[in-house]
């Protein structure tokens, strides 16, 4: 949810994700509490569409047509809650889910860990809330933050896999990491975990495919990013992105000629026909040769990353010599690869990303005992000093 308006008194909110139907609308009563009626937008447009079509409610003098569209304007329009509209989210339990009268903290649960609110905007418009919301269930110092619907076997899964990276960190000393808030709610994106910087808490995604082994190891990679955030002094978080740079002038032809091919370049594609939307400027590409049409494929490139840019199919048409060709793509490999060890300061592609995502990758590589070398020492030295 991203769009939000209020009313003058804050005693209103509403929430779009994208058209004009809402998807949330927070009601704050007398007592401080609150009411929420979440919506379905797409399958609320569908209904009433149909209704008025179908004339399905015409049997009832279009009673229900009626209550459902009046009901849509008053959330829209920020009028409070009337009865009727309450008769109205039961009728319709497939498009509301009503919430009545819940504290601040099941409020949090609801717009954050189910529904997907940022958790600073949430701060921002209802104030924060201490320790942040009340856990569902604490265990060994990991406050778990489920979506109610989860079922308690997956719920104890999640908490075992939890447990498992803990004992990850724990043999290297740094089991204090493993600690704080972990939510379960959707995430936008390929990804099924993510590290929230300014609320230092770390994010599943409950729906998520993935083999619990392949959670196991994201998990890993976002608590590293919780290392080094939270519990590496500011000069050791300078020595890591210092070290990335480094290596990036050293092994880094790469970056360089990526990021700035002038217009007229040949690149060459290695992937398969696609189309890119939006800011690509090559539009329809085919394996074979293309020719770069505008700065702007350089600057786009440049914000996704060189190694984003060799991933999406593309190569710089004269062959370069990479010195992490060959390697994983990301530590979530190490899956299908029993044994697998490494010297490569640069251990996955995903590892090129940038600093941050460097020394996540790097240090997921070491805590499962799969980097040697220099860069295993590099990283030993490093977290010494968390
Ligand atoms: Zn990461």
């Amino acid at each position: 949810m991203k769009r939000m308006y209020r009313n003058r008194d804050n005693t209103i909110f509403i929430f779009f994700v994208d058209k004009k139907i809402p998807s949330a609308v927070v009601f704050k009563t007398a007592d401080e509490k609150f009411n929420v009626v979440l919506i379905k937008p797409r399958l609320f447009s569908k209904t009433i569409e149909l209704a008025w079509k179908n004339n399905i409610y015409k049997r009832e003098g279009g009673e229900l047509y009626n209550l459902l569209s009046n009901t849509m304007n008053g959330l829209t329009r920020m009028h409070p809650l009337v009865p009727s509209q309450i008769k109205v989210f039961e009728m319709f339990n497939t498009i509301f889910t009503f919430h009545q009268s819940v504290n601040k903290s099941r409020l949090y649960q609801i717009l954050t860990v189910e529904n997907a609110l940022p958790a600073n905007t949430f701060s921002e418009l209802f104030g924060s809330i201490e320790n942040g919301a009340a856990a569902d269930v604490t265990v060994d110092g990991i406050h778990f933050h489920f979506p109610e619907k989860m079922r308690d076997s997956r719920r104890k899964e999640f908490i075992n896999i939890l447990l498992m990276v803990k004992d990850f960190y724990k043999k290297h000393g740094l089991g204090n990491v493993v600690t704080g808030e972990v939510s379960f709610s959707k995430i936008n994106g390929a990804t099924c975990g993510f590290y929230n910087i300014p609320t230092k808490s770390i994010k599943i995604d409950p729906a998520t495919k993935d083999d619990n082994l392949t959670i196991l190891y994201t998990i890993i990679h976002e608590f590293a990013h919780k290392l080094m955030y939270e519990f590496l002094p500011p000069n050791v978080v300078g020595e890591i992105s210092h070290k990335f740079n480094d290596l990036y002038r050293i092994g880094g032809k790469p970056g360089i000629s990526f990021t700035s091919f002038p217009i007229g370049s040949i690149l060459k594609y290695t992937g398969k026909s696609a189309s890119y939307r939006g800011d690509w400027v090559i539009n329809d590409v085919r394996p074979g040769e293309i020719t770069a049409r505008s700065m702007e494929a350089g600057i786009n490139i440049r914000a996704k990353s060189a190694l984003a840019f060799i991933n999406s199919g593309f190569e710089p048409y004269e062959k370069n010599d990479l010195e992490f060709h060959g390697v994983l793509h990301s530590t979530l490999q190490l899956n299908h690869k029993k044994g697998y060890k490494t010297d490569a300061w640069i251990p996955t592609t995903y590892a090129g990303t940038n600093a941050s995502e460097w020394f996540a990758e790097t240090v997921t590589m070491y805590l499962c005992n799969a980097l040697i070398g220099e860069p295993k020492e590099f990283i030993e030295n490093i977290i010494k000093r968390a």
